[in-house]
Parts: structure tokens; sequence; C-alpha cells
């Protein structure tokens, strides 16, 4: 049952440019900068933040956005300009990517157990595996609303402890 998670290809090559990059640093202080709807997890884990490269003293910033019309974009475009300028780096572009599309694929397991700790039960890609309540990991819940405290995420609760809680839905 404990299968050696599978990282899926955008997660892979996302991870690779990372690794490979010249700019470990400009990654590093990025990581400061968090979702604005879930402040534990950073745009890297949520698998928002696609590239970083330097090009005529200009820092620029690829990111594909969760979905389209995603409220929470353009304080995230805010986030990473003033944690760039803030640490000295005066211009920054930053470059919107659509396709391929962003999916809950492209978090990272930290990022998955960062959720989990904050108390929202992360995606569930597998078909026919149980949506587990964060609090206390039963496998007994129940679908209460397709929309929790943001369009991405759906409302549980769970059968055995009663808690109600979100799920980011698996897109
Ligand atoms: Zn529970």
């Amino acid at each position: 049952m404990d299968s050696i998670p599978v990282i899926s290809e955008p997660l892979a090559e996302r991870m690779a440019r990372r690794r490979d990059s010249a700019y470990p640093a400009l990654w590093d202080l990025l990581d400061q900068v968090k979702d604005p709807e879930i402040p534990v997890l950073s745009l890297w884990d949520l698998g928002v933040l696609q590239d970083i490269v330097v090009a005529d003293q200009t820092v620029l910033v690829t990111i594909t956005p969760t979905y389209s019309g995603c409220p929470a974009l353009r304080e995230m475009q805010q986030d990473i300009d003033s944690v760039l300028i803030a640490a000295g780096y005066a211009k920054v572009e930053i470059a919107t990517q659509l396709a391929p599309a962003w999916s809950t694929e492209m978090i990272s397991e930290k990022g998955r157990q960062q959720l989990l700790d904050y108390g929202i039960a992360p995606p569930v890609s597998r078909r026919g595996q149980p949506i587990c309540c964060p609090r206390c990991a039963s496998p007994k819940t129940q679908l209460i609303s397709q929309f929790g405290s943001t369009a991405c995420k759906a409302l549980y609760c769970c059968e055995h402890c009663a808690e109600p809680f979100d799920y980011f839905k698996c897109l």
C-alpha cells in the first residue's frame, strides 16, 4: 500500500530547473513568498513558482497561477516584487505562464504536509482514495459543500471527530 510517491512530470521539471539554476539565492529568497490564502505554503511548494532568470540586471520571475481569475494572483505578484526589491534587486519582471496549466500535482510533498498541518486536506489524485480528516486522519468523511472558504476548496465534515474541514480540490 505504501508505494513510493510518484512525482508528476511538471513537478519533476520544475525541481530540475531549481536544482540546475544559476541563481540559487534568488530561489531561496522567494521561498519567503507565501500563498495569500494559505500563509504557511510558499509559492514554490504550491507549484506556482516556475522559473527565475536574470538578464540585463532584471530579475524575470515566471509563475503559473493556480487557476485563471484567481483573486490571489495580484497579491502574489506584489509580494514577489516587494521581496526582491527589499533584497536590492531594482528591476523585477513577472511573467505568467498559462501552459502547462497549474494542477494540484505540482504541489510538493512538503507543501502537502504543510496543508495537512494547516488543517486542509491535501488533494487526492488516485481514484477511490479516501479524503482523510486533517485532524484525526479518519477516512470517514462527508462532502458538505463543493465550495469551502475559497472556490478551490470544498467543505467536508469528519464523521469520526465531527469537525468540518477544507479539502483542496484536485485539479
Ligand atoms: Zn476527524
